[in-house]
This record gives structure tokens, sequence and C-alpha cells, in this order.
């Protein structure tokens, strides 16, 4: 019971703190209990709870609370162990690590430390092949391949919570198994930044350029990270350099292509567009519901009596269109609710209890845009699309706007009716079924409406 409102927290904590805090703060934490009122967290070491408690405890328990678990406060037991595959070391944070500043833990970091841990779920078998990802997802598979390096480095680049690190995590998983001896270092480019500072401070400058130098493959996250650092873009560089000189893999992420990344300096982003750039695009809605179906059976096979209604997980794929993250959060949510209620997610309990998510996701677009929009990309008059004509060059456009007026504005079925040239709301409600049910059939269709999507929320 503990381990499932621990687990839906930590889903919903990871986006409210952030990855990097999550892993290095929360992740190490178990909850054992809750008594009094009081949450009880293990933490592995004192410094670990201290930091915790100064600077999450209020987002610990606003998320407990949000999960279905009542909660005023936070109590910590410090020396307890953490699950075994919580091996978070404690050592960088997201606190700017200027030199002197960061919080260090005493003890020195010992080498096995340098990497971040591998998050054991992120694999290839997890990992939903779609159209917006099948291109970064083919380059991952090669690379984890080994083997004479076709493209050095990968460079995979694409909005937040759109599987950047879990590809890269795959990547690690996969060689790491074909080439069992093989030395993979993968860390976000804030921690290399940090061990890169620590080790001026200490230093032990030697021993860390001789560490980067001696991996087979480097991954770097976030790369966008390091802008604007200078003396850490420096030593980037040279390691960089250091091992492509070498034929070592080399793999980075970022939140954009290397030409944007302001900061960055010339000869880094050159050298970075010499290998192969792949951009994960924004998901689509086929691929949200297979992420959402296949985390369903996933959490089905050890909770049986696991009930979704119908339609719910169709509902979420619709309205939570911002990233993977937070749909895995709503779906954390509803598993939590589920479990605490022992009964069915209807569509009202999904709508209730993902309410503030819902919210967020509402984006603020008027109908005039969306008509404006559609009838552009459609290449149709804007008089016909709001008119009476019933051809279907017109209709199906239409219908689409219609679809897309209720989907994102939070305007009601009869007021809808009257921007489309005064229609009954029994006609609006006609054309986004139709245009749902186009949506799950027509591929094409469906591409297309979110490439109309992703225009109306720039
Ligand atoms: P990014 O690094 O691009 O911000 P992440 O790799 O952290 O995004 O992905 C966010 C969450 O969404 C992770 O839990 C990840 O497992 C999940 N996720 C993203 N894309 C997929 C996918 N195609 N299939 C399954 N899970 C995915
Ligand atoms: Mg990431």
């Amino acid at each position: 019971m503990m381990d499932r409102i621990w687990v839906a927290a930590c889903a919903e904590l990871e986006q409210s703190v952030g990855p990097n805090n999550y892993n290095h703060w929360i992740k190490p934490l178990r909850l054992a209990g809750i008594e009094d009122g009081a949450a009880r967290l293990q933490s592995p070491t004192r410094f670990i709870s201290d930091w915790v408690n100064r600077h999450f405890a209020k987002d610990i328990v606003a998320v407990l609370n949000r999960v279905g678990a009542e909660v005023e406060r936070l109590r910590f037991e410090v020396g307890q162990a953490a699950r075994p595959s919580a091996q978070a070391a404690p050592a960088a944070s997201a606190a700017e690590p200027a030199a002197g500043s960061a919080p260090v833990p005493t003890t020195r970091a010992p080498r096995a430390d340098l990497g971040a841990p591998l998050d054991p779920r992120y694999t290839f078998a997890n990992f939903i092949v779609g159209k917006p990802n099948e291109l970064a997802h083919a380059a991952a598979r090669r690379v984890a391949e080994g083997g004479p390096v076709g493209f050095n480095p990968l460079f995979l680049y694409g909005g937040v919570g759109l599987g950047k690190t879990h590809l890269m995590h795959a990547i690690a998983h996969d060689y790491q198994t074909r080439h069992p001896s093989a030395q993979v270092l993968y860390l976000s480019a804030e921690q290399f930044m940090y061990r890169f500072v620590q080790a001026l401070r200490e230093s032990t400058i030697m021993d860390f350029k001789g560490m980067f130098r001696n991996v087979n493959m480097l991954m770097v996250d976030d790369v966008q990270f390091i802008a604007g650092k200078d003396s850490t873009q420096e030593e980037f560089f040279h390691t960089f350099n250091a091992l492509v000189d070498q034929g070592k893999q080399i793999v980075i992420s970022a939140d954009r292509a290397p030409a944007e990344i302001k900061g960055l300096e010339e000869r880094i982003k050159s050298r970075l567009s010499c290998g192969l750039i792949v951009d994960l695009h924004p998901t689509t809605y086929e691929l949200r519901l297979g992420i959402l179906q296949s985390k369903t059976e996933a959490f089905r096979t050890q909770h049986p009596d696991l009930e979704i209604g119908a339609g719910v997980l169709e509902f979420l794929a619709h309205r939570i269109s911002t990233n993977v993250r937070v749909l895995e959060g709503a779906l954390q949510r509803l598993f939590a609710h589920a479990s605490l209620l022992r009964r069915e997610i209807t569509l009202e309990v999904a709508q209730e209890c993902l309410a503030d998510i819902l919210r967020t996701n509402d984006r603020k677009v008027s109908i005039d845009d969306i008509q404006r929009k559609v009838a552009e990309h459609y290449n149709i008059r804007l008089a016909d699309l709001i008119g009476p004509k019933r051809a279907r060059n017109v209709a199906r456009p239409r219908q689409i706007a219609m679809y897309l007026s209720k989907q994102m504005t939070s305007r009601s079925l009869p007021e809808i009716g009257r921007r489309f040239g005064g229609r009954d709301h029994t006609t609006i409600m006609h054309g986004v079924r139709k245009v749902e049910e186009l949506i799950t059939e027509d591929s094409g269709l469906a591409e297309d409406i979110a490439v109309l999507k992703r225009m109306l929320e720039a």
C-alpha cells in the first residue's frame, strides 16, 4: 500500500521538482508508513534527509495529499536502506555549482559514482515507437549495437518529456549487455559540470580527465545546460574530441538543435553537427494512446483487479498532449486512486481526479484562430468553412475545426455552434464525434490534426 502511494507520489514529484532533483534527492527515499498525519520517510543519509526537508518538504506533503494520503508533515528515519534499485548518489544538485557553494557530501565520490544511475525501466522494450520518434529510435538501436561507428556523435534533441533520457538509458542498457566489459558512462551535462568543478576544487583534475577518456561510450544528457558556462564547455570540448579521435561513441541530448543553443561555442556546434542529428517530434494521439495502453497493461500484470472504464485512456490521450511525463503522472495518479478507492476508474472519476492536470493542459486558443488556421490549411475560404456548403471538401475541414474548438478551448457546444454560423449543438457534437472516429482509423488525418494543433499552440 505504502509502495503504491509512494510510486504515485514519485511520479508527480519528478514533475514538480524536475528530474535532476528527483533523481538525486527524492529517489533514494522510501515511504515506510503514515502515522498521526506524519509520513515516515526512510533516507539513506542525514545529508539527503536534511536537504529534502529544507527544500522539498512542502512539495512532498502536497503531492502525498493529492494522491490520496492524508499527511501534514514528514518524519525522517536516517540510515535506512532505500529500495535496492535506488542507487542515486546525492552528489550533484540542481543548484549552480559555483565553486565552494554547492552542497557537497563530505565523502568523496568513488569512481563508479562518476556517472548517474540508469533507470532499469528505461529500456528499448518499454519504449513505444510511433511516427514522431521512429527515426530517433532507429538511430538509438543502431548505436546500441556498437561495432563500427556509423555516426558520431549521435545527437538527440526534442522538447521536454519526449523520451530523450529514456532512449539514452536504453542505449546504455543494451550496449552494456552486448559488451559486458565496456565502460559506459551516462551523466547529465549538469553533473558533468558539477564533477568538473569538484575536481578543480579538490585538485583531482587529472583523475577526472583520465576517467572520462577511458570510457567506451560517453552519454551526456541535456547538453544545453552548459551553454554559457565557459570553462565547463572548454573541458567538455576536449573530452569530446579526445573520445571521438579514439573512435569512441558519444551520445548527446539537448532540448533543441545544436545551431539553436545560444551561448554554445561555435566550434562545439560544428563538431556536434559532424555526427547524426535526429529530433523527437511532439507526440501524436496514437503514440500517446499506445504508451497509455502499454503502461496500463504492465500495471495490470501486477494488479489484476485494476479496472479502467471505456474511453478513459482515449480521453487522456486527447486531453494531455504536452509531454509523456505528464501523461504518465496522470496515469500513476489514476492507479493510486483505483487502489485506494477500490473502484473502477470511470471517465467521471478520471476527470475529477485529474482536474488540475487537465486545466493546465487547456490552451488559450480562440475559435477564430482555429477557423482561420483550418481554412488556410485546407485552402478553402473562411466564409465557406463557416457557411452552409455541404460539399465534402468544406464539410470535413469544418468538422475538424469544430473538433479542435471543442478540444482546445473551454467553449461549450452551443457556444461553438453559434460561432459556426449558428449551428445547433447536436451538429457540433456529431462533427466532434466524427473526427474522433476518423482519427483512430486514418493516421494521415490524425497527423494533419496534430500539425494543426501544434501550429495553434505555437
Ligand atoms: P526527456 O528526457 O525527453 O525530457 P524522458 O526520456 O525523461 O523525456 O521521458 C519522460 C517519461 O516519458 C519517461 O518516464 C519515459 O519513460 C516516458 N516516455 C517518453 N517517451 C516514451 C515512449 N515512446 N514510450 C514509453 N515511454 C516513454
Ligand atoms: Mg531528459
